[in-house]
């Protein structure tokens, strides 16, 4: 590992948060040194939604390009009932500026932020480098780090971590762990040419008692992404019993699908700080991780680095300044975490309070729905 200057800032984990605010702290003006435990990125998980909030700081951050060349951007999210294929309604995700929305694989996603990393020189990536314990007190971070089996111990004014979920920064602070909701996602891929050219260019929710389905095109469209999410009773699902009783596109799309996994969908404590000690700040998952009801984890994740590079560079102390991303940061993930458990609530309605939820939805217009998510999509850090 080469020695990089004693004040550039250790980030745990190179996931989408961890390179965001990598990037983010590169353009604010600080260095970074980022510490990710494997040593090779596999293409993990498959489609993403990003909203006009992300896009925003993809924007700044000098990525939008990158991520919108392998993106298709999209105006709705139309709900359907996932057996007779009937819209229910059409939610407008653009902002109220019209900013876009786009969706693409994660993979294109950390790839546009890998590279624009590796181009920085204010940032160094070490891969094969695992966080085992941290302690944050005293206004100082120590991290206990591992490469090659070897452990050393890193100690710096702050740290950051952005280790996802199952966070071990989390852990090894005695914090509670993200729990299991009872939920999971199947994920599936299919060849857009295998695909009913209905589900090809648009972003569909399709709900049904108990689960829901949302389909969109990723890779250029080249492959639809289907994501099942339902409990966590289940084997994985296969053969018939995952497509009979579905609308045709959606039945025919998932019979010709080739399956990527299960992702169990968990849930940080709703009261889990973002600073631990003054000196750790936690961003994305291993902070706020929610299911993905309303599609935001990654985009909070991006908008946690951009606010917690900002209040580093506004306020000279960092104390202050993680303080300050803190009080931020907080009672906007608490409205989203709010968000998240109506979504879930809603998309889910067993019959007959399903046909009173779409008798609702076809009262509303689409500019009333887009309202609803203002707050959401219009956000400026
Ligand atoms: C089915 C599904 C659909 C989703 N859809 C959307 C969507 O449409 N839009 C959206 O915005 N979000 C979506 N999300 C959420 C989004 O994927 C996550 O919120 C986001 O990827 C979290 O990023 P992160 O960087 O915080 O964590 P991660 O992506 O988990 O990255 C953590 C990184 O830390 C590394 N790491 C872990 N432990 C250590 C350690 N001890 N030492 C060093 N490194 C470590 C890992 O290897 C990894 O690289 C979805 C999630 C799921 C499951």
């Amino acid at each position: 590992m080469t020695e990089r200057s004693r004040s550039a800032i250790p980030i745990v984990g190179a996931g989408i948060g961890g390179l965001a605010v990598g990037l983010a702290l590169a353009r604010a003006g600080f260095d970074a040194d980022i510490f990710e435990r494997t040593t090779r990125f596999e293409e993990v998980g498959a489609g993403i939604q990003l909203s006009a909030n992300a896009l925003l700081v993809l924007e700044r951050l000098g990525v939008f390009g990158l991520v919108c060349s392998a993106s298709t951007a999209a105006e709705a999210v139309t709900l359907r009932d996932a057996r007779s294929g009937k819209a229910i309604a059409h939610v407008p995700v653009t902002s109220r500026e019209g900013s876009g929305y786009l969706v693409l694989h994660r993979a294109d996603l950390h790839r546009a932020l890998a590279e624009a990393v590796a181009s920085e020189p204010r940032l160094e990536l070490h891969t094969g480098v695992e966080l085992t314990g941290l302690s944050a007190d005293g206004g100082r971070a120590v991290l206990r780090l591992k490469r090659d089996g070897r452990e050393f111990e890193r100690a710096h004014p702050i740290a950051i971590a952005a280790d996802g979920a199952r966070s071990a920064a989390v852990s090894s602070l005695g914090l509670a762990p993200a729990r299991p909701t009872g939920r999971v996602a199947d994920r599936f891929v299919v060849d857009q040419g295998a695909a009913s050219p209905a589900l090809a260019a648009s972003i569909e929710a399709w709900l049904s008692s108990g689960r829901h389905i949302v389909t969109y095109p990723v890779r250029g469209g080249r492959l639809l992404n289907i994501v099942v999410i339902g409990p966590d009773k289940t084997e994985p699902p296969s053969g018939e019993a995952l497509w009979s009783g579905l609308a045709a596109p959606l039945g025919e799309a998932l019979r010709r699908a080739r399956y990527l996994g299960r992702w169990p969908l968990l849930s940080a404590p709703a009261k889990r700080r973002l600073v631990h000690g003054g000196a750790l700040a936690l961003v994305g998952d291993a902070g706020h991780a929610m299911p993905p009801f309303a599609a935001q984890g990654a985009a909070m994740a991006i908008e946690d680095a951009y606010v917690l590079a900002q209040s580093l560079c506004l306020e000279p102390d960092p104390r202050l300044a993680l303080r300050r991303y803190e009080a931020e940061r907080l009672p906007r993930l608490a409205r989203l975490r709010s968000r998240v458990a109506f979504h879930r609530f809603v998309y889910h309605l067993p019959r007959p309070f399903s046909f009173a939820r779409d008798a609702v939805l076809a009262m509303r217009s689409p500019s009333s729905l887009r309202d609803d998510l203002a707050w959401l999509y219009d956000w400026r850090p």
